[in-house]
Order: structure tokens, then C-alpha cells, then sequence
């Protein structure tokens, strides 16, 4: 046959891999000083497995699901102590409570006002807005920290569709 000797299917890459990076996180989290806990090892595994744009409570939620007696307390200073360690990056989509990062999966985000679609955007997307603001202002842009916020392209055409008199 003609497939890599190595390949796998999606389904198999799932679950153990998330488990070995957690495991590779919880291992860089014991080099820079941090215990790992198992709170810390059900929330790494939530923040893996759900995907990036989870506010601290809808995380809380998760890990309680596992775990319910780790406080929703407990969770935000575990989020403070991942950020601090550099694991892990929050983020302001919009108006609403911060979500979180894995600080490997980080991007720029385009909200939209209307509807709060998101779309994700590479750090380079931001590179010429990052250059001129340097030039300029001598200020150093950070495109992860907040959303650039618009309106998508559904959005705008459901705007034209209305008629407004
Ligand atoms: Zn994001
Ligand atoms: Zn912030
Ligand atoms: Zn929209």
C-alpha cells in the first residue's frame, strides 16, 4: 500500500496525545518551580480537549465535572499560576470575562460585535499594524492579548438585506 508506515487515523491521535501533552506541560511546570497538582492536570486536560476561548468558569465547569470538589477559586489561581509560568495566555474576545490559551496555541482574534463570531488570525496577520505602531509610537503591539472588533461577513450582509426605512 501506498500510506506512510506511520500514519494514523485522526481518532487515534486524539486522547493519548492530549495526554502526553499534558504530561510534556506538567513536566516544563515541575522544571520551572510549579507543583503538579491534579486540579492542574484536569484543567490542562479541559484546556486541551475543549479548545481554546473557555472563560475560567466554563473551564471550572469542566474540571468539576472530573473533580467537584476543586473550587472555582481554586481554578483562577491555577490560571494565574499557568500564565505566570508561561503555559498558559488569556485573551478579551469582547465584553465578557477573559478566556484562556494553551501559550502554544496562540493567535490574534477578529470578533464580531454583532453575532461574536470569532475568527482566528496567525501573529503575522498582525505584523505590519505591529511595525508601524513601533515606528511610529515606539510601542510594541501585543495581537494576542485583545480582539480587533468588527463586524463579519455574514453580519454585514444581513445589514444590506435590511431594509432601514
Ligand atoms: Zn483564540
Ligand atoms: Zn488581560
Ligand atoms: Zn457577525
Amino acid at each position: 500500500m501506498g500510506l506512510p508506515t506511520d500514519a494514523t487515523t485522526p481518532e487515534a491521535v486524539g486522547d493519548a496525545a492530549n495526554a502526553e501533552r499534558v504530561e510534556e506541560v506538567l513536566d516544563r511546570l515541575r522544571e520551572s518551580g510549579g507543583r503538579a497538582t491534579t486540579s492542574r492536570r484536569i484543567l490542562l486536560t479541559a484546556l486541551f480537549e475543549e479548545g481554546p476561548h473557555h472563560t475560567a468558569e466554563e473551564l471550572a465547569i469542566e474540571v468539576q465535572r472530573v473533580a467537584p470538589d476543586v473550587h472555582l477559586s481554586t481554578i483562577y489561581r491555577n490560571l494565574d499560576e499557568l500564565e505566570r509560568l508561561g503555559v498558559v495566555v488569556h485573551a478579551h474576545l469582547g465584553h465578557g470575562p477573559a478566556t484562556y490559551h494553551l501559550a502554544s496555541e496562540t493567535h490574534g482574534h477578529l470578533v464580531c460585535e454583532f453575532c461574536d463570531a470569532a475568527v482566528e488570525a496567525p501573529e503575522d496577520f498582525f505584523a505590519e499594524l505591529m511595525d508601524a505602531a513601533s515606528k511610529r509610537y515606539n510601542f510594541t503591539i501585543d495581537p494576542r492579548h485583545f480582539a480587533v472588533l468588527g463586524r463579519c461577513a455574514a453580519c454585514a450582509q444581513a445589514s444590506l438585506e435590511t431594509p432601514t426605512n
